[in-house]
């Protein structure tokens, strides 16, 4: 850090330097088996995608252990699959409904600025679902979501096929507004605030004994949302309040 920081003209040990929260990591992932298989034939899962292993915390380090851990095992198991299956045969009208799909930016005429559209997004979800969410925020980012959307998909692509990093950021947009509205939709769901996730409306952390994820799958029109209680194999952690106000007596004491 020091180093990185003298690169940019900051000294570290001798004067003040501005810090900021950044989203570094997303909490949560794909369901997967312990092969790391998801229910997707042939998609495996590795890395931070496959990270919702941590549930709500989140302490530095866990990143690199999940693409070692889960890109291991998942390497693994891919070699394995891959030993015993056919190559799969493609359809083609499937292959052309995504080509369609895809360039349709090439066709359009009119429309905004793929790159305002970014920044559009990203002030939404700072300013809405950033750290401190409330329901109200969060049901004006969850509508706002769904016209930005439908603007990104009018914004025109200039250009070819061929290494075009405007197309390359239609196509990000697109997905970044699909993530974006899960991310909103859970954060609606979960009615607490545990680990990183903070409500002002709900500002303590639920009943320890109804702990639960929360699922959503998109299957390109519609999400479908529902809870699991955690299975807790192993090890059940003390219940999160208990623990909370201990902290808090402990910090009184040292005091
Ligand atoms: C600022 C910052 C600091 C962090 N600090 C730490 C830390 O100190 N310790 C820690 O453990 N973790 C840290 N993390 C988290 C950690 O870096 C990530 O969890 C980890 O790098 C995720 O690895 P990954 O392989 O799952 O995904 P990525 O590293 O994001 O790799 C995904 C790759 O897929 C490529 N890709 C995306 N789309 C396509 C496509 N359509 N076709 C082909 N390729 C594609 C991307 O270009 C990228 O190279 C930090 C993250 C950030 C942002």
């Amino acid at each position: 850090m020091v180093e990185r920081c003298r690169d940019v003209g900051f000294d570290l040990a001798r004067e003040a330097v501005e810090v900021s929260p950044t989203a570094h990591y997303i909490m949560g992932g794909v369901k997967i088996d312990t092969t790391c298989r998801s229910n997707l034939e042939g998609l495996f899962v590795a890395g931070e995608d496959s990270c919702g292993v941590h549930g709500a915390n989140r302490l530095g380090g866990n990143g690199v252990a999940c693409s070692t851990v889960f890109g291991g095992m998942a390497g693994d198991h891919m070699a394995a699959y891959i030993a015993n299956c056919e190559a799969p045969t493609a359809s083609m009208p499937q292959a052309r409904d995504v080509i369609t799909r895809i360039t349709a930016p090439f066709g359009n005429s009119g429309g905004e600025d793929v790159y305002e559209l970014r920044d559009e997004l990203k002030a939404l979800m700072w300013e809405q679902v950033g750290l401190v969410r409330h329901a109200s925020g969060l049901e004006a980012a969850k509508k706002a979501l769904e016209v930005l959307q439908q603007r990104a998909q009018q914004a025109p692509v200039r250009g070819g096929t061929r290494l075009n990093a405007e197309w390359q950021e239609w196509l990000n947009l697109d997905s970044m507004c699909t993530v974006s509205q899960m991310i909103v939709a859970s954060a609606l769901a979960r009615e607490e605030s545990r680990g990183s996730h903070y409500r002002s409306d709900f500002s303590e952390p639920g009943d320890d004994a109804v702990v639960h994820n929360i699922y959503l799958q998109w299957d390109g029109e519609r999400m479908r949302q529902w809870t699991e209680p955690v299975v807790f194999s192993r090890l059940k952690p003390p219940p999160l309040a208990a623990k909370i106000a201990e902290e808090a007596y402990f910090a009184q004491e040292g005091e």
